[in-house]
């Protein structure tokens, strides 16, 4: 399948939801589709023979800034235009449809499923001002990030808010 003019090839893929390897170029990319809830692995020691591997091996659309990677084969990829993050966020959003419904449901560090802790759990391990003002807190197993939709959620809805309206300009 040749590449379209996007610079994509996703067909391939055909996970739902989508799940994603980044390359080198891409961490805040990463962080920021693991705060919308999308599996995404990224690790600075893969090289493009491992990156293609795992991206045909696990069905995972390629995120690259890199064209000589888009030309392995059997890959299923998103060649990034831009260097700015919300660009490049917007470019992923717009090619799969993709939606907050599981934000914050994934560790933005580690990219594992994070799960629910209750207040009394939670009371040991955030600020007190955090607990007076939240009443749904998520920890990840893997490695004891303890989130609630604090500034950075509102901010990532801020965002979100914009790309959308953007949007709807065009
Ligand atoms: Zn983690």
């Amino acid at each position: 399948m040749e590449p379209d003019a996007q610079g994509t090839r996703i067909k391939l893929a055909g996970h739902e939801p989508p799940r994603f390897v980044a390359d080198v170029m891409l961490g805040r990319l990463t962080r920021w589709l693991r705060a919308l809830g999308y599996d995404t692995l990224y690790d600075i020691t893969w090289d493009d023979d491992r990156l293609a591997q795992i991206a045909r091996a696990e069905k995972r659309i390629l995120l690259t800034r890199d064209v000589q990677l888009t030309r392995r084969r059997g890959i299923a990829y998103i060649l990034i235009q831009d260097d700015k993050v919300l660009n490049q966020l917007r470019q992923v959003i717009l090619t799969l449809n993709l939606n907050d419904a599981r934000a914050f449901t994934r560790c933005i560090e580690c990219n594992t499923e994070l799960e629910e802790v209750s207040s009394e759990d939670a009371a040991l391990l955030v600020p007190p001002y955090v607990l007076s003002t939240q009443t749904r807190f998520r920890r990840c197993p893997n490695c004891g990030r303890v989130y609630w939709r604090g500034t950075h959620w509102t901010r990532m809805r801020e965002v979100l808010a914009e790309l959308e309206t953007e949007d709807g300009r065009e």
